[in-house]
């Protein structure tokens, strides 16, 4: 194992290693969706998102998934790698990401031995940007914001998008109210590809049952109050009570966040 292997590792809990793992997990959990609510009829979803990813990967020759190293992303990598389906797994590092969540990438290539394809951002443009704006101006304006998603997000994931026929997202309908319509697939007319969204259906519940059943890494911040997780200055731990998305760019309307990956979304 490379340096920074054992690096990350030391910093990393798979749940199997989390502190009184069950414990811990159902706190984390209650954190954002209230006290115990179970999965709902999680080897038929199971099944269904097998199925699903194995069909994808068989209509199109060009696939990938664009992973937030979240622990819906890590259950699509964990079906992506048990089934060997050819779905390529990229990850957009922002240079704003914290040290959990890069963490993220090495321990799912120790467990699958498959790597996470990394892009990041135009350094000029992001030069540019902090020089002329500055480095946290996204937090004067929702356009500042959105220009610094685009430099960072948006333009990467074209990259990373390019000769794709189609792409997968760990998206739910119950992380958000703009996600409240999103279908499992669709037509990215923004990208001209289709685009999957395989949990839509999938709970909490659901997720963190699958987690537990495969043993899936995921990332430490999961457990400190973060469900959902973005850019490190964007992203903050939430509490009982809370909508699960409260804690990402909170200082803006609800109804308008997204960073400009999903922007479909917002038409729904
Ligand atoms: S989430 Fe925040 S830091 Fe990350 S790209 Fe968007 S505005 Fe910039």
């Amino acid at each position: 194992m490379s340096a920074v292997n054992t690096s990350a590792q030391s910093r990393f809990h798979s749940v199997e290693t989390a502190p009184e793992n069950s414990a811990v997990q159902e706190q984390a959990i209650a954190v954002f969706r209230g006290p115990h609510q179970p999965a709902t009829d999680i080897a038929a979803k199971v099944q269904a998102l097998e199925t699903l990813l194995t069909g994808a990967a068989a209509e199109f020759d060009s696939i990938a998934l664009a992973s937030s190293l979240a622990a819906e992303d890590n259950v699509l990598f964990d079906v992506i790698a048990r089934l060997k389906l050819n779905i390529r797994v990229f990850s957009l590092n922002t240079g704003r990401l914290h040290q959990q969540t890069l963490d993220v990438a090495p321990a799912l290539q120790t467990k699958y031995g498959q790597t996470v394809q990394w892009f990041e951002p135009q350094a000029e443009a992001v030069e540019t940007y902090v020089n002329t704006k500055g480095r946290d101006a996204f937090y004067e304006s929702t356009a500042l914001r959105k220009e610094c998603c685009g430099i960072r997000k948006v333009e990467p994931l074209a990259r990373a998008l390019k000769g794709a026929k189609a792409w997968v997202t760990g998206q739910r309908q119950a992380q958000a109210a703009t996600r409240a319509e999103l279908p499992v697939r669709e037509f990215d007319v923004d990208r001209g590809i289709e685009k999957f969204n395989p949990l839509a259906n999938w709970s909490e519940a659901d997720v963190w049952t699958y987690v537990r059943q495969f043993d899936v890494p995921v990332n430490k911040l999961h457990f400190e109050g973060f469900p959902s997780i973005g850019c490190e200055p964007c992203t903050r731990a939430i509490t009982i009570g809370e909508d699960i998305r409260a804690g990402r760019w909170w200082w803006e309307d609800p109804t308008s966040k997204e960073c400009g990956l999903h922007n479909a979304n917002l038409k729904k």
